[in-house]
């Protein structure tokens, strides 16, 4: 079996029959240069993961058949990332590594601060996935719409916590070891980072843990990538 990975949105059992579309097609023969015949790794986020071959693969679409299955499924812990999005590069960077590293759900906020107007969901959403076939991985996370940070605490529910990573806090690391155990989120600020309205409101609300990440003040990025890090160290399933 090649390694290549490929997700596609369709149920998976052995014997199925699965069209390719002129983008999975072009990317299997044309990109990866594999003729008819070559076995593959499929997964559609739900089922596992899967062998299929190449039964025909041309520029305008293709077909698989699907054989054993290789790998359970495995979802990653309940644990969703807030997050500002910044310039568009980093932005991707933020949704390929959250999905690497193992969240649920990447949930794309505006604030006060935040650089961008709009995002183009579908592009982050096909950025999970060639992160989920890049990383081995048999889930993707879901890529929410852009929605205001206010309107996301208004109708938010307590029952999952949010850990805040909040740059005034900047200072020696908090520990994560004692948080409490069930769903969370980590909320991650723009390059602005947060403003004081932003800040009180946060500060407000009881299920709102404030977190250092340590004692520099880290870009966007690296403060997601940081954050998440140390959640699975923690809390989630490393
Ligand atoms: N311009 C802001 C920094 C924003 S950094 C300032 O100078 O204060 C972008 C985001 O990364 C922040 O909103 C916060 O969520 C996170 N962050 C960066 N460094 C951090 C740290 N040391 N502790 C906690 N959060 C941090």
């Amino acid at each position: 079996m090649s390694n290549v990975r490929l997700f596609i949105d369709h149920p998976l059992a052995s014997g199925q029959a699965v069209a390719l579309n002129a983008d999975q097609a072009h990317y299997l023969s044309g990109v990866m240069r594999l003729p008819a015949g070559s076995q593959i790794e499929v997964f559609n986020g739900r089922d596992g993961a899967w062998q299929a071959s190449i039964t025909a693969a041309s520029k305008r679409g293709g077909a698989l058949s699907i054989g054993e299955q290789t790998a359970m499924q495995q979802d990653p812990p309940d644990l969703w990332l807030l997050f500002a999005p910044i310039k568009k590069a980093r932005t991707d960077f933020i949704v390929e590594k959250a999905t690497e590293l193992g969240v649920a759900r990447i949930l794309p906020i505006q604030t006060e601060f935040t650089n961008a107007e709009r995002i183009r969901q579908d592009r982050l959403q096909a950025h999970a996935v060639e992160a989920a076939e890049q990383c081995g991985g048999t889930f993707v996370p879901d890529v929410a719409p852009l929605v205001p940070l206010s309107r996301l605490l208004d109708g938010w529910d307590p029952g999952r916590r949010i850990l805040w990573a909040d740059e005034a806090r900047v200072g020696p690391a908090d520990t994560l070891s004692d948080l409490r155990r069930g769903p969370w989120a980590v909320l991650i600020g723009p390059e602005g980072g947060f403003s004081e309205a932003e800040r009180l409101r946060l500060a407000g609300c009881d299920f709102v843990t404030p977190v250092s990440l340590g004692p520099r003040i880290l870009r966007a990025d690296t403060a997601a990538v940081a954050a998440l890090t140390l959640f699975q160290a923690h809390l989630g399933d490393w």
